[in-house]
């Protein structure tokens, strides 16, 4: 069967931002793409939709934040953003604290009132731990940043749950992610733009992909047609999971999967607060969003909660997040080599680069490649 009767110059496997970002750029330059994607809709992890007028993220929040003024350009001119701030909520046991780690959070877990107080006290808790030299794990890192009681009310249980692994076992630069800072701010980012799309992110991506140049094609998997496709396409862009792709030749990667579970509430406020996180091993989720927060909108007598669970990945499930260890790490790059030999073919995204990227790191990268095209 011949599968690219309309000549496209691309095939591009996956509708979520990398692949979109693509398909609207080269289309700016004339070029026909298809883009497939085997679920039911566009957007990737981003996608969301609406319910009793609130907007719900169906892959958890996603809260778009950079300081990469030309991305943040590049996405505004497909979506007006509102200014949506991220201040997260921890519940240890009925113990409320602020996140990311600063002074408020400090405050309510040993009182200090001053930034010489708390950097003091986080000083006494890593000499107490014995922590010298950069830290060889999570645990260690944490530990030196913040010091043995907010590691172990607010980093260990929900490390463990999120990644089904203890700190112990897990790379540093994960907890680098969230900010410390000894000011009273409770922003969960350091980025200066940030903001959620005021339609979601369907929306944005839909004004992306209106092109007579583009066709998109749901409900396929390019593994269904591989060699084909391999075959007839000029180029494509590839942004599945690399390893399988090359049929998991040198092993399987680790992934990190989630689930969900929706709640309508017959009230206009249940929880207060966009995102609450549940940082104890034992509750079973690891956070709970209330949607209305993030933008306001949608029916005043209605909320909708989402609570987050982690689990174990495997083929019948979502891949949502690469495990960037060190044994992964060292298989995902054979993998690279490989796909580094296939002049055809450009892998991006989360999966397509086993990279725990953000959205605004994705779009970067997809806009530098394919600026390198032509
Ligand atoms: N983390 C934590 N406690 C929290 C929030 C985050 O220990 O209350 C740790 C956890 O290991 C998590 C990492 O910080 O995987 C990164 O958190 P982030 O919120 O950036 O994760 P994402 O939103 O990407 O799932």
């Amino acid at each position: 069967m011949k599968y690219n009767i309309k000549n496209y110059d691309y095939l591009i496997v996956g509708a979520g931002p990398f692949g979109v970002v693509w398909a609207h750029e080269v289309a700016k330059c004339g070029k026909h793409s298809l883009i497939i994607d085997k679920r039911n809709h566009i957007g990737g992890n981003m996608y969301t939709h609406k319910e009793f007028g609130i907007n719900i993220h169906d892959y958890g929040a996603h809260i778009f934040h950079t300081d990469n003024k030309a991305v943040w350009d590049y996405v505004n001119q497909f979506s007006e953003f509102n200014g949506f701030i991220n201040q997260v909520v921890a519940n240890f046991k009925g113990e409320l604290y602020d996140l990311p780690f600063n002074m408020n959070t400090f405050y309510q877990m040993w009182q200090v009132k001053t930034p010489a107080e708390a950097k003091a006290k986080i000083k006494e808790q890593r000499l107490a731990a014995g922590i010298k030299g950069p830290a060889q794990n999570l645990e260690e890192q944490a530990i030196s940043l913040i010091g043995t009681d907010i590691y172990e009310k607010l980093i260990k249980g929900y490390t463990q749950k999120q990644w089904g692994r203890l700190a112990t076992e897990l790379p540093s630069f994960i907890i680098r992610r969230l900010p410390v800072r000894y000011t009273f701010d409770n922003n969960y980012f350091n980025h200066r733009y940030q903001g959620v799309p005021v339609d979601g992110y369907t929306a944005l991506f839909e004004k992306m992909l209106a092109s007579e140049l583009i066709d998109v094609r749901l409900n396929i998997d390019f593994f269904s047609k591989k060699k084909v496709f391999l075959e007839e396409f000029p180029r494509i862009v590839y942004t599945g999971m690399i390893d399988q792709f090359f049929d998991y030749q040198f092993g399987e990667l680790e992934y990190r999967s989630l689930r969900f579970e929706n709640e309508v509430i017959n009230c206009n406020n249940a929880q207060g607060n966009a995102v609450i996180n549940y940082t104890d091993a034992q509750t079973p989720y690891t956070r709970v969003m209330e949607w209305r927060h993030f933008d306001g909108q949608g029916d005043a007598k209605k909320t909708i909660l989402t609570r987050e669970y982690p689990q174990d990945w495997d083929l019948t499930k979502e891949a949502y997040y690469p495990v960037n260890d060190q044994k992964n790490s060292e298989l995902f790059k054979k993998y690279r080599k490989e796909a580094n030999k296939l002049e055809k073919v450009i892998f991006g995204g989360r999966l397509g680069n086993y990279q725990y990227y953000d959205m605004d790191q994705v779009f970067e990268v997809a806009l530098e490649t394919v600026n390198n095209e032509f």
